[in-house]
């Protein structure tokens, strides 16, 4: 499955927000590196659509989709060199399919500060000079080969072209993520850059600014076209060991109308590029995970092979639709159920049931 790597600079709060998503009880402390072997959290996106379906089809239970963060751990100036355990933080980096960035905007004389003062977008430029520079080494030995394997066969020219534009992004101080359409990423796939995957910020924030809209307005147009979430990794522990009632007054006192994680967890699977379709019976409601963009045969093929191979035809009511008309009986009696075929491309929140062949 998908996985967004989380890094940032020691003491950021890397391990915190990664504990509070597993609930895990690895230990926060308060000292560079210490978190150095990978550890993979599955966290389940919380839907309250799930619910709500449970109770119109009578389901036993419910069944989220998940997302995986892998806590990648420190990555500090100087990483692209071997820097601080750098080689191995970077390999980890370029197994996870996409990039979460814990940036701390929290202000705390007790937690030390790599650079010895709390500035979000100067942190933001040291990591991703230190990918910037890994991918530029990447290159630099790509582009000779690529430049031989070019001469002999015609359809390795525009690999070439593309990983010279790459370095072309790269060397100007940009990532390949940010730049856009201007690379070709589709074609530069076999190389692995990390600076290509899709990045997602978390802004490790106390409540001076998770309450401060320009602030955040700032921070946000700063990583622009990323993704990012708000969140302070205390209160977000905190939560975890309040009750309902309790976690809600919480949250309020610090302006916000959910726990940060969740926004979290939902913001990873979209930054994957990932969405969920619905089924539901007596036995359960359940979200199944698919790649944006996949056709209804492909959903199929979540559930099981034999499904896509066997496909027929998708019965499919959008969430909205169901609900409004209270029962799947009811929906179709208003004509809100349709029958899709091979080619039909799913959107966030169908409602499923798959007709097929076995
Ligand atoms: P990592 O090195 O990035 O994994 O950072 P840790 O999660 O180990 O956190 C480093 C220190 O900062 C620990 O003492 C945490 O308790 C503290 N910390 C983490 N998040 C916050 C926060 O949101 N606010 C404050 N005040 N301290 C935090």
């Amino acid at each position: 499955s998908l996985t967004l790597g989380i890094v940032g600079l020691p003491n950021v709060g890397k391990s915190t927000v990664f504990n509070a998503l597993t609930k895990a009880n690895v230990l926060a402390a308060n000292y560079p590196f210490a978190t150095i072997e990978p550890n993979i959290g599955v966290v389940p996106i919380p839907d309250p659509r799930l619910d709500r379906l449970a109770e119109v089809f009578g389901s036993a239970k419910t069944v989220p989709a998940v997302v995986s963060f892998v806590d990648i751990a420190g990555i500090v100036k100087g990483a692209s060199e071997g820097a601080g355990l750098g080689n191995k933080f970077l390999a980890n980096i370029r197994e996870a399919d996409a990039i979460c960035q814990v940036v701390r905007v929290f202000a705390d004389d007790d937690v030390v500060h790599v650079d010895g003062r709390v500035d979000p977008l100067s942190d933001i430029e040291t990591i991703n000079t230190e990918l910037i520079l890994a991918d530029l080494q990447t290159l630099e030995k790509a582009i000779p080969r690529l430049e031989k394997e070019a001469r002999n066969a015609k359809d390795r020219a525009p690999v070439l072209a593309a990983a010279k534009m790459a370095n072309e992004v790269l060397n100007a101080g940009s990532t390949l993520f940010a730049a856009g359409k201007r690379v070709d990423l589709t074609l530069l796939k076999e190389l692995s850059l990390m600076t290509a995957k899709p990045f997602l910020y978390v802004f490790n924030a106390d409540e001076a600014v998770l309450t401060d809209e320009a602030k955040r307005a700032e921070l946000l147009a700063a990583v622009a076209p990323a993704d990012a979430v708000f969140l302070d990794a205390k209160v977000e522990h905190e939560l975890l060991e309040l009750d309902e009632e309790s976690a809600r007054e919480l949250l309020e006192s610090v302006g916000q109308s959910e726990p940060g994680l969740h926004a979290l967890a939902r913001a990873g699977f979209h930054t994957l590029g990932l969405q969920t379709y619905l089924t539901a019976g007596p036995k359960e409601a359940r979200a199944w995970t698919i790649h944006k963009g996949d056709t209804a045969p492909q959903a199929a093929g979540v559930i099981h092979t034999d499904f896509e191979r066997g496909f027929i035809k998708a019965e499919i009511v959008s969430f909205d639709d169901l609900i409004a008309a209270g029962s799947m009986a009811a929906a179709k009696a208003g004509g809100r159920v349709r029958m899709e075929g091979k080619d039909y491309v799913m959107a966030d929140g169908d409602v499923v049931e798959f007709r097929f062949n076995v």
